[in-house]
């Protein structure tokens, strides 16, 4: 496949709103893909080149990229960043630059999909000395050979700013899409993604063996599965009505890992399924050591525990750095409380009851100061479970979670096979809510300085996969947090509104649906403005919200769901 084809596509898709064109463009390009270049293809569509769990990662800063282009246009760089002053977009820059070249220049060689792809993946596992260099070599190779639009296209997916707008989700649909022409087999595909985090493979295996053998993917070491999410529910009472009979654990308050274990080699993955191996060295020797099995995947909460107390978030987020790990770990010694089951030796254990998997944990554990079992009780009552959650309170974790016996592990998703019950942080508003940023706006006053005034967000639509705007969002942020906004979202901001994002409002800046917040409010209201479970004319904001923190650890379809919003204003009305 020609690189300018894919090319097209992309700057289709950039300029698409419609969602079900969006997907119907993807599964056409599918059709032109074989089982040699679908995975090279969707990874692309992704703005990837290897999921995140293998650690490869493109990371080409904007000074490298515009060395780059110095070296195929023969501009300065002090002309480079004039220019790139202005388009505030690196590709724009090169693409403009380039033209001139362009016009100058014989025709080279045409690019293909696999050559890009291929530097790509040269430029992303480069390491060691002369490693900067080599990958200045092989992005000019890329520009020097490519036309303006793809120079563009080039320079923005090697420094993380592809604007497609597209999501995993759309990507699933696509694959539906060109098997049956309708969404009917998504589930096929969306089942294998959710076991294995990895679109690619998906992709291939289907190209190579057909619709059955995705359908048959199991959970595998080293390809981390997508977490169970949970539920919330008002108090002890509503949760027993429930679940009835129920386990009822500590809900810490620390980082959610994934672990693999498979004859000898650990990794460790986060919530978003990164490969956070190395920030944890106490870990991977507390579970090489007091594991007793070959082959374990589960999960827990980490939280730093010191002279036997929990310390706040604030703590343990100090423990994800990439330098000075081991003196961090000193003072911050770190303990994984452990939850779930996944794998054992060989055998997928998802679709066994949680009792099952949690009776196998058990027993594969031993006695470690590091790894240990998450506390629990097994609750017949709602006072059992209202006692429990004080008590947990009380030793300064953030509430329960409390359990169905009888549920399997609902990978990716949320099936009140998990509820969580928090302390809540307003009279009104039993619990925050975690919303996705679609937006910003430019700061007023004092605020000029930092180019940022606040943010506009949304709650996931589980039906139509849109991000529904339910609060623009004011106060709350430290100077330090503005800047970093005003940062990270400059390089994630978009010309128009994504597609699927449903908005009445409009922004200074919309951005990729990519960073989600924790936001108190007050209450909930409806609102002629949000378009949040919106139904006629009315749908649901926040009254008051205020910034908390940003969930670094929660990836976009994890944020707060519109039926949780409708569910927080039941029970506000009651
Ligand atoms: P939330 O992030 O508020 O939606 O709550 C769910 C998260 O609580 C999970 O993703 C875990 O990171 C965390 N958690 C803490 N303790 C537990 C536990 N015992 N079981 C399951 N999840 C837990």
């Amino acid at each position: 496949m020609l690189f300018s084809d894919l090319t097209a596509v992309f700057e289709k898709l950039e300029a698409t709103r419609a969602r079900l064109e969006i997907t119907s463009d993807v599964a056409k390009l599918l059709k032109e893909c074989d089982s040699r270049n679908v995975r090279k293809v969707v990874y692309l569509l992704q703005g990837i080149v290897q999921p995140s769990f293998t650690g490869v990662d493109l990371g080409v800063g904007d000074k490298l990229a515009q060395q780059a282009i110095s070296r195929v246009s023969g501009k300065t760089i002090k002309q480079i960043e004039a220019s790139y002053r202005k388009t505030g977009d690196l590709g724009e820059t090169g693409k403009e630059l380039l033209s001139i070249k362009a016009q100058t220049s014989l025709v080279n060689a045409e690019l293909s999909v696999d050559k890009v792809y291929d530097n790509f993946y040269k430029i992303a596992t480069a390491s060691g000395q002369g490693s900067q260099d080599l990958k200045i070599k092989l992005l000019s190779e890329l520009l020097s050979n490519s036309s303006p639009v793809e120079a563009k296209v080039i320079l923005r997916f090697t420094t993380g700013s592809l604007r497609l707008g597209l999501g995993d989700q759309t990507i699933i649909d696509a694959f539906s899409f060109f098997e049956k022409g309708d969404k009917s087999v998504k589930q096929v595909f969306e089942k294998a993604f959710n076991f294995t985090s990895d679109l690619g493979f998906v992709a291939e295996l289907f190209f190579e063996k057909g619709l059955q053998a995705v359908d048959e993917v199991k959970p595998m070491p080293f390809n981390p599965i997508r977490p169970a999410l949970a539920e919330r529910l008002q108090d002890s009472k509503e949760i027993f009505e429930k679940l009835g009979k129920c386990s009822v654990e500590g809900k810490y308050d620390g980082f959610r890992l994934q672990v693999h274990l498979s004859n000898g080699r650990v990794e460790i993955y986060s919530r978003k399924q990164e490969k956070i191996t190395e920030m944890f060295p106490e870990i991977v020797e507390g579970v090489k050591k007091y594991f007793n099995a070959k082959q374990v995947i589960f999960e827990g909460e980490a939280i730093v525990v010191k002279d036997g107390k929990f310390l706040p978030f604030q703590a343990t987020i100090q423990r994800k750095r990439k330098h000075g790990v081991s003196e961090k770990a000193k003072e911050l010694p770190l303990k994984l409380y452990c939850f779930e089951l996944l794998y054992l030796d060989g055998k997928d254990l998802t679709g066994l009851k949680y009792e099952q998997r949690r009776t196998k944990l058990d027993s594969i554990i031993k006695n470690n100061t590091d790894v240990v079992l998450a506390n629990r009780i097994i609750a017949s009552s709602s006072e059992e479970i209202e006692e429990y959650f004080l008590d947990c309170l009380a030793k300064g974790l953030e509430g329960v979670i409390a359990k169905d016996l009888n549920a399997p592990y609902v990978a990716g998703g949320r099936k009140f096979a998990w509820i969580k019950l928090k302390k809540s942080y307003s009279d009104k508003l039993v619990d925050t809510v975690d919303v996705v940023i679609v937006g910003y706006y430019y700061g007023k006053g004092k605020r000029t300085q930092f180019g940022f005034g606040g943010l506009l967000t949304a709650v996931l639509n589980e039906d139509s996969n849109e991000f529904e705007t339910i609060a623009k969002i004011g106060t709350g942020f430290s100077e330090e947090q503005m800047s970093f906004f005003q940062n990270e979202l400059g390089k994630i901001k978009l010309k128009q509104k994504p597609s699927n994002v449903s908005s009445l409002i409009d922004a200074d800046e919309w951005v990729q649906p990519k960073i989600v917040v924790e936001i108190a409010a007050d209450e909930i209201t409806k609102s002629p403005m949000h378009t949040a479970g919106m139904v006629g004319r009315e749908g649901y904001a926040l009254r008051f919200p205020r910034f908390l923190r940003i969930r670094e650890d929660k990836s976009v379809d994890e944020c707060t769901t519109v039926l949780e919003v409708l569910e927080l204003f039941e029970r506000q009305r009651r």
